[in-house]
């Protein structure tokens, strides 16, 4: 393909996407091609010649789209959102043009300056404590996941830790094997996949009944024991925003058992994945000050900021940690920008060498919407979600709200009309399978203190209040329908 030809089909490509977001709410929200579909279409083996564009792009419609589950559907209510939008599909297509794998300054002074750039805009948008800006000791850099920001921070939180043997290794490698990470019941997979990975120990923490957030109270308890058992808690995930019911653990109180500790032993990890995108709004921003004393945060522009896939949000109190524990310098890579001192090498803070250019998409997402346009859409979302709740509240013979209605989720159950016939929780279950069998909206259950629950969390900018009344409808419709076989 050469220039002119790109040229032809870029613009082809920007028309059909802009009919695929304006055929989007027509378009059932959820695919129901059968495992294995796409092999019945395609070749067995890639073609010998190669082929013209034209004949490439029709395949989209027809065979790759209906193998899509449509996550920006304004009827896509389930796990969290992963926005995409024009501002930022603009950042990746330059980025991609640009391809950079800009692992160090030298490699695109411009890749990793921006980065650094954007992400001390987002700090400050987010109100985190000053000590995250790349001014102070600590810094940004963009991941890919917020899963692969856990496991960068634990190797950094287990080498700090294990620092303080020095050249003993005998003494390191006794400790390394007494090391566990901590997280609450709630607290997402990602950070025991993380200890995993790092070869730690890990045990989770009760939550309060009702609240379901990790208190300071069970935290003390749980880290003492350990201790007692011969163990080294070296790690524990705090979350703003837990995957089933965006609970906020009480980071005042594990801040204040920090300065009780009053050493690094522990390193405290803020996991905002998704909920972290409300600390744009001044209203959240009294839980950002306890920050100050935990070492690193993250969330994912990529899942309610409006930016697409991946953009993962990682901070550090003090970067040095990650630069001491990621660090490793074939001759290769060393250069004199990097000697100096006076640059930034983003290959120290990440698993990966090379990188891509996503600071550029952040760029274009926060000029082009500002603070005031992301601020908007987050309330907005919020404010929606907090409309679904309400509705969910007049049915309370049909449902009950299981944990407060926050950031744009309402969590829920259907009580069953006779749980001799069938319980609570297998009537909610069967009520969310045929919501999602019928296709018009995608939802998604969890267990909460045993209880099965139905989430249901809107935050796309295509989200409006008649797609949430509708949904409404069609949940007490289900919901009637299947509390009527019960009684039937
Ligand atoms: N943390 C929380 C609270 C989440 O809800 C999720 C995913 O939804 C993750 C971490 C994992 O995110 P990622 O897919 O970026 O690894």
């Amino acid at each position: 393909m050469d220039g002119e030809e790109f040229r032809k089909a870029g613009y082809a490509a920007i028309d059909e996407i802009c009919k695929y977001y304006e055929t989007l709410p027509a378009r059932k929200v959820v695919s129901d091609v059968e495992p294995g579909y796409l092999a019945s279409l395609l070749p067995t083996s890639m073609p010998d010649s190669g082929e013209a564009w034209s004949q490439i792009q029709s395949d989209i419609e027809d065979k790759i789209v209906p193998g899509l589950t449509h996550w920006q559907h304004p009827n896509f209510l389930a796990f969290f959102p992963a926005n995409a939008t024009f501002p930022g599909i603009l950042g990746d297509m330059y980025s991609t043009a640009f391809t950079c794998a800009a692992f160090n300054w030298i490699c695109s002074p411009a890749v990793t300056e921006l980065e650094t750039i954007v992400l001390d805009w987002l700090a400050r948008a987010l109100s985190l404590p000053s000590c995250y800006l790349s001014a102070a000791h600590g810094g940004g850099v963009i991941q890919g996941s917020a899963s692969e920001a856990l496991v960068t921070v634990m190797v950094a939180a287990r080498d700090r830790y294990l620092d303080r043997f020095g050249e003993d290794r005998r003494k390191k490698a006794e400790a390394r094997g007494r090391l566990m990470a901590f997280g609450s019941e709630m607290t997402h997979s990602s950070t025991l996949k993380a200890a995993l990975i790092c070869g730690v120990e890990y045990r989770t923490i009760p939550v309060e009944e009702g609240t379901w957030r990790l208190r300071g109270e069970a935290l003390k308890k749980a880290i003492d024991e350990a201790r007692e058992e011969g163990w080294i808690p070296f790690f524990l995930t705090a979350t703003i925003g837990t995957t089933a019911t965006c609970a906020v653990d009480a980071v005042d109180a594990i801040a204040e058992w920090k300065q009780q500790e009053g050493n690094d032993d522990v390193w405290i990890h803020v996991d905002a994945a998704y909920a972290g995108a409300a600390l744009i709004l001044p209203e959240y921003q009294h839980l950002t000050p306890p920050l100050a004393h935990f070492d690193s945060f993250d969330m994912n522009m990529h899942k309610w900021l409006l930016t697409p896939f991946d953009a993962s949000c990682l901070f550090v109190r003090e970067r040095k940690h990650l630069i001491d524990a990621l660090s490793v310098t074939p001759s290769y890579l060393r250069n004199k920008a990097s000697e100096s001192g006076r640059v930034i090498d983003y290959r120290d803070w990440q698993v990966p060498l090379g990188r891509r250019f996503r600071g550029l998409k952040v760029w274009f997402v926060m000029r082009t919407y500002g603070l005031a346009g992301l601020r908007e859409h987050v309330r907005r979302t919020i404010e929606l979600g907090e409309g679904f709740a309400a509705n969910i509240r007049t049915r309370d013979d049909l449902f009950e709200i299981i944990a407060p209605p926050a950031y744009a989720l309402t969590v829920f159950t259907v009580r069953s009309p006779d749980p001799e016939v069938m319980s609570d929780n297998e009537l909610t279950k069967k009520v969310y399978e045929r919501i999602n069998l019928d296709g018009e909206f995608f939802l998604t259950h969890s267990v909460v203190g045993g209880q099965d629950v139905i989430r249901v969390v809107g935050g796309s900018p295509q989200l409006r209040k008649e797609h949430l009344d509708r949904c409404f409808e069609v949940v007490v419709k289900f919901a009637e329908d299947v509390s009527k076989e019960v009684t039937e």
